[in-house]
């Protein structure tokens, strides 16, 4: 299969990392991310933030907002490429024969999490629709990686950015069950009801939080610009 043999390349990488067997050294237990040799919780930490890059800042992003622990879930599997496309099963034996892996938004490409999460015709539009929701300009990115990345670089308030976080949590977790949707239930696409789920979730969402905050859901659905304002300057 292959994904086994990507798992077993992967194993080969690891291995190639290690130290050099000499034959004349008795064996002993060394931790080599520190230059003392000794393990230390500290040197982990260290060890795995500068060989994950910027790996943490968007994970963290992906669990500290106020989106339910179940879409967080999602977000953070789709970060990881492990949603259930058909592609996915495809590769992992589920899908067998001549099942149809094609996208039950645009029925032209394979169902691959990039592209049902991303790049389909279809969710590009919602997305495009989202971000200017939000007031923002974008180049689409070409991973799910770089996409949380994107929303997490910028530096804004921290009431702003705790809301500015669920929204692609939202919209993938929308898009996702859209398409469950489409594909169990026969239900149509719908690209603008899809656009309104996405924000009325968010609002929602803000509204269960425990900030306290004022604005009714319409408000922050279909009012943003207005809220966006008044949170910045305090209101
Ligand atoms: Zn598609």
């Amino acid at each position: 299969m292959v994904w086994e043999e990507e798992e077993a390349y992967r194993l080969s990488c690891l291995l190639c990392t290690a130290p050099t067997l000499h034959n004349t050294n008795p064996d002993e237990l060394l931790w080599c991310a520190d230059s003392s040799k000794l393990f230390s919780v500290s040197s982990v930490y260290k060890w795995s933030e500068s060989s994950l890059g910027n790996v943490i800042p968007v994970a963290a992003s992906i669990w500290n907002n106020f989106a339910p622990p179940k879409v967080q879930f999602f977000g953070w599997l789709a970060w990881l490429g492990k949603v259930k496309t058909s592609s996915f099963l495809h590769r992992i034996g589920i899908l067998i024969g001549n099942a149809n892996l094609v996208c039950v938004f645009c029925h032209i490409e394979v169902e691959s999490v990039e592209h049902i999460m991303l790049n389909c015709p279809f969710v590009w539009l919602l997305w495009s629709n989202i971000i200017h929701w939000w007031g923002l300009q974008w180049v689409i990115p070409g991973s799910v990686h770089g996409l949380l990345e994107w929303w997490s670089g910028c530096v804004m308030q921290k009431l702003e950015k705790k809301i500015r976080m669920a929204i692609p949590l939202a919209t993938l977790w929308t898009t996702w069950k859209h398409r469950n949707d489409c594909v169990f239930n026969g239900s149509q696409p719908n690209l603008e009801a899809l656009c309104e789920l996405v924000k009325v979730r968010v609002a929602m969402w803000f509204k269960a939080s425990k900030l306290q905050v004022d604005f009714s859901i319409n408000d922050l659905a279909f009012n943003l610009p207005q809220v966006k304002y008044c949170i910045r300057n305090g209101g």
